[in-house]
């Protein structure tokens, strides 16, 4: 195993705006919220 100094080699940034955050759980929040679904012609409430 190797060392758990650090937790991921990069931050967790989304790919849509290119905004940075602290958590990639953040990260999956913001998209579901900001970006919800890329634009398509259903629309799920
Ligand atoms: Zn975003």
């Amino acid at each position: 195993m190797r060392l758990f100094g650090k937790k991921e080699p990069s931050t967790p940034t989304c790919k849509v705006c290119g905004m940075e955050f602290t958590e990639t759980e953040r990260m999956v929040r913001h998209m579901n919220k900001a970006h919800s679904k890329p634009v398509g012609s259903k629309k799920t409430v």
